[in-house]
């Protein structure tokens, strides 16, 4: 196993994301969400993940991988770089009714064991194309459930990781559990197989909302998995809460927070529920008639957000809480927080190689993703082949713009002067339009620019991906085909997008 390896970003001072959300800016909050949508794309990546098509396949990922080898990454990634790994497996028992995700619900537990070959296919076909043997500082198995995988079929996946990367034991390695499935034993696996980090689904323990969501699952349950992870000396719990779904009220919300508080995860992500039911079938069996209207949603999020900055969680922003001492709450005040496909992250910038279906990678400056259905996957594994089916092929534009997004949006400041002398650009004038239309959400109280610098104040956290918005230059080109269609203005501010993004757990 290797040592840690020092980060690629420099410590800057302590950031203005670092500090506490006030009663003013919760109040602000309130006044401006009727006006100001709040929602946008979570920027998990820059391009986000709609941009992706099928015009990258797997030359293009088998040059990434090369390129990632030889030190071509960009930005600036020297050679031999750590890895981030992420492993999808899709599988789960039952269906949650408000899922988003990619998933097959089955009881056919002979289904993975079929999968978890193909897992160690793909591995040994990515580490043979990266051409060398590399280390992995941060890991993830999500899902659908990883722990639908048996103890024997855990064991091969993570064997073959390790005979095909380096996974350091300095590293986090993280694992999405569903505590209705795991006991003390699976969980002792875990933490044999190398995991030191867990996260689980809550969403909320009233058995009411349980039952509309079709996911019953008790706080002694989630409690047995939190006591387990704590005795096996796991360094991060995390939990998944989602507010706006039926039968929820402040008051109501307010229990399963003073329960999960009792527990004291170190993180913690409190999601906003988006009913699609046009998009996502499952959601077809949620009676909209049981949602909490717009202004109660607003009102358990308030209070979700006061309740939890006074047991003494940082908001890290975009819905993701952390204690002060936990690693993402001091990679915040370091100015060190980073995002990719899992929400926030310590590790800054390194490549990330998806394994599984439907998993997406970002490997020096291209993102892929996997075939979404079994039969694909399989089938390009068989003929040997990678399984990318689409992807992104990122310009210089697209990484400029993915700095400054990221900057926004993990540590609440831009220090454009900075930007501008390492890319040798004139940020007032290459951003001209983007400086004017932060100019109407500086006059809304969500940003202060000045010259040379760019922060995002309590408030605009709370509307963080509007201000993102304003430099993503596939948003603005969509509104202005738009405009051209409708025969609009061209001098019209930028439009909200024609869809409403907002992650559904
Ligand atoms: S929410 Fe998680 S456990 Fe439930 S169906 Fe979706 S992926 Fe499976």
């Amino acid at each position: 196993m290797s040592a840690p390896t020092s980060r690629l970003t420099p410590a800057s001072p302590i950031t203005p994301a670092a500090r506490t959300l006030d009663r003013d800016a919760l109040t602000g909050f309130r006044a401006l969400a009727g006006r100001i949508d709040g929602n946008g794309p979570r920027y998990t990546s820059y391009p986000t993940a709609d941009r992706f098509h099928d015009g990258i396949g797997e030359a293009d990922y088998r040059t990434a991988l090369a390129d990632s080898s030889r030190g071509a990454s960009a930005p600036v990634l020297p050679t031999g770089s750590p890895l981030s790994l992420y492993v999808h497996v899709p599988f789960c028992e039952n269906i949650c009714y408000y899922c988003g995700c990619n998933k097959i619900i089955t009881r056919d537990h002979g289904r993975s064991a079929r999968y978890v070959d193909y897992l160690a296919r793909e591995a040994a076909q990515v580490a043979q194309a990266l051409g060398a043997r590399r280390q992995v500082l941060q890991s993830h198995w999500g899902g659908g459930t990883p722990t639908f995988l048996d103890e024997d079929e855990m064991r091969r996946v993570m064997a073959a990781l390790q005979e095909h990367f380096e996974l350091s034991a300095y590293g986090e390695h993280s694992i999405e559990i569903d505590p209705r499935v795991v006991d003390d034993a699976r969980m002792a696996l875990l933490a044999e197989l190398g995991f030191n980090r867990i996260s689980l689904g809550v969403q909320d323990f009233d058995p009411e909302v349980q039952r509309a969501i079709h996911r019953e699952q008790s706080v002694a349950q989630t409690r047995a998995v939190v006591d387990a992870a704590r005795r096996l000396g796991m360094r991060s719990i995390s939990m998944d809460l989602i507010y706006g779904l039926p039968h929820q009220d402040a008051r109501r919300f307010a229990v399963t927070i003073e329960r999960v508080l009792e527990m004291r995860p170190e993180r913690l992500s409190v999601y906003s529920y988006a009913h699609l039911p046009h998009v996502f079938k499952p959601q077809r069996r949620i009676d909209e008639a049981a949602l909490p209207a717009p202004a109660e949603k607003l009102e358990i999020l308030v209070a979700t957000i006061e309740k939890l900055s006074a047991a003494g969680y940082v908001y890290i922003g975009m819905d993701h809480f952390a204690l002060p001492g936990d690693d993402l709450a001091v990679a915040q005040r370091e100015g060190k927080l980073q995002r990719n496909f899992q929400g926030y992250s310590t590790h800054a910038g390194y490549d990330q190689v998806g394994l599984g279906v439907s998993a997406i990678g970002a490997v020096a400056g291209r993102y892929v993703q996997n075939a979404r259905t079994l039969d694909d996957y399989y089938a390009a594994l068989d003929a040997g082949r990678l399984p990318v089916i689409r992807g992104f092929h990122m310009s210089a534009d697209d990484h400029l713009r993915r700095e400054i997004i990221g900057a926004l949006m993990c540590n609440g400041v831009l220090d454009s002067a900075a930007l501008a002398a390492r890319h040798g650009i004139d940020f007032a004038a290459a951003f001209a339009t983007e400086l004017a239309d932060l100019e109407r959400l500086a006059a809304d109280g969500l940003v202060d620019c000045r010259p040379g610098r760019i922060e995002v104040t309590p408030l605009g956290r709370l509307l963080v991906r509007r201000v993102a918005m304003v430099f993503d230059r596939h948003l603005r080109e969509d509104a202005a085909r738009r405009r051209a269609l409708a025969g609009e203005a061209a001098n019209e501010a930028v439009a909200a997008p024609l869809v409403r993004y907002s992650r559904v757990v």
